[in-house]
């Protein structure tokens, strides 16, 4: 394996602050510091709190019952920037994520893909900062005892894969947008209505020429058109770069309603990949995804029993949007040599990723088949005489 220190870029001239000239002082400022012995405080998901692992100091951070802003989208410009602490990035060459540690932390491999082909970097201050986040309800023991459940539950896999203990799961933020949206809808298409014929045709059988009888179906179209209007709330949409939407929908939802606004503190000890998706292109997305909702649902109100020509016409407004961040653990573990990644949901504890195949099981299996067929047909014959 190719590990080697990811680097820091050279400062560039944008970012003036004191103290901020060449290498970063890494292991010395921490953003939480513990107010009794110095050391970096964490967010402890279970506690609702920043802990200090080395003195056991607590500080409570109440989920707050504040509201969520959602913004329209031309007020993108106000919105806040940054994460609103001091973070590093690493960027991943193979996959294409950035996320965000803290300064105290190396990263030497991608959290999702297990590549160490990562380059460290300032992390965006520019970027939309979140507007809300669900943090993390699914504690570090529950994913470990998942992901060997999980193991120990999938089929045709080598039997030493079961003995795969030595991963490390980290949790991490990921980016999504969320649009909220009205969308009224003008539809028109032919509505067919189904009608039964009988109609009588002359076939050959046996050399002779015989009626047959038979229903054939035929469709009366008639014109037909309506409206409707639909409310969005919360559509999400993946920004992320290292968990691909296949992976994001195998991974389930996300309940919304449990988002509380954004505090630095819940990223204390915990990593945010920075959106890869912006906010235009994920609106895009979102735009797309309510303008084929709003076509089936058109569809289904189409009178009859089929349609065809469906025109439908969409008028969206109110578009609000929020940046949130979803919690997930990644984890990725080698088997002979080669790494493998799991992604476990943050709220649910749902297990997905991949696993090497056990190609001798899976032949077994195919041999197995013709086997029991022909051990079905031998008892079949036994017992009928
Ligand atoms: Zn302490
Ligand atoms: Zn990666």
């Amino acid at each position: 394996v190719n590990e080697r220190e990811p680097v820091l870029p050279e400062e560039t001239g944008e970012s003036g602050e004191p103290g901020s000239s060449g290498e970063p002082q890494l292991g010395e400022q921490v953003d939480f510091p513990c107010p009794d012995c110095g050391a970096e405080t964490t967010w402890d998901p279970e506690l609702d709190a920043l802990a200090c692992q080395y003195c056991g100091h607590r500080r409570e951070v109440p989920r707050s019952t504040e509201e969520v802003i959602e913004r329209p989208l031309e007020a993108a410009g106000e919105a806040a920037r940054g994460l609103g602490l001091e973070l590093r990035a690493v960027r991943c060459d193979e996959c294409g994520a950035t996320v965000s540690l803290e300064r105290v932390a190396t990263a030497s491999s991608c959290v999702f893909c297990g590549s160490s082909n990562v380059l460290a970097r300032e992390s965006n201050r520019n970027a939309l900062r979140p507007e809300s986040l669900l943090p993390l309800d699914v504690g570090r023991e529950a994913v470990m005892a998942g992901v060997n459940r999980w193991i120990r539950r999938l089929w045709f896999r080598p039997s030493a894969l079961k003995k795969v203990v030595s991963f490390e799961a980290v949790g991490v933020y990921v980016p999504y947008w969320t649009f909220d949206t009205n969308a009224h809808s003008d539809w028109s298409a032919d509505a067919g209505h189904y009608y039964w014929v009988t109609e009588t045709r002359m076939v050959m059988v046996n050399g002779k020429l015989r009626p047959r009888v038979r229903q054939v179906r035929h469709t009366r179209w008639v014109p037909a058109w309506g409206q409707r209007d639909d409310t969005y709330d919360d559509l999400l949409i993946n920004a992320s770069r290292g968990v691909p939407d296949a992976l994001a929908a195998k991974l389930g939802g996300f309940d919304t309603s449990a988002l509380v606004p954004y505090r630095p503190e819940y990223l204390a000890g915990w990593r945010a990949e920075e959106y890869q998706v912006d906010l235009e292109e994920g609106w895009r997305v979102a735009r797309e995804r309510v303008i084929e909702t709003q076509k089936a649902r058109c569809a289904g109100d189409v009178p009859g029993d089929t349609y065809r020509d469906l025109r439908v016409s969409n008028a969206l407004d109110d578009v609000r949007w929020k940046h949130v961040l979803l919690p997930m653990w990644t984890l990725s573990y080698e088997f002979k040599g080669k790494p493998y990644s799991v992604l476990v949901h943050g709220q649910t504890g749902k297990v997905v990723g991949k696993a090497p195949w056990s190609w001798v099981k899976i032949a077994l299996a195919i041999l197995a088949v013709p086997a029991l067929a022909l051990l079905a047909v031998l008892i079949l014959a036994v017992l009928g005489g």
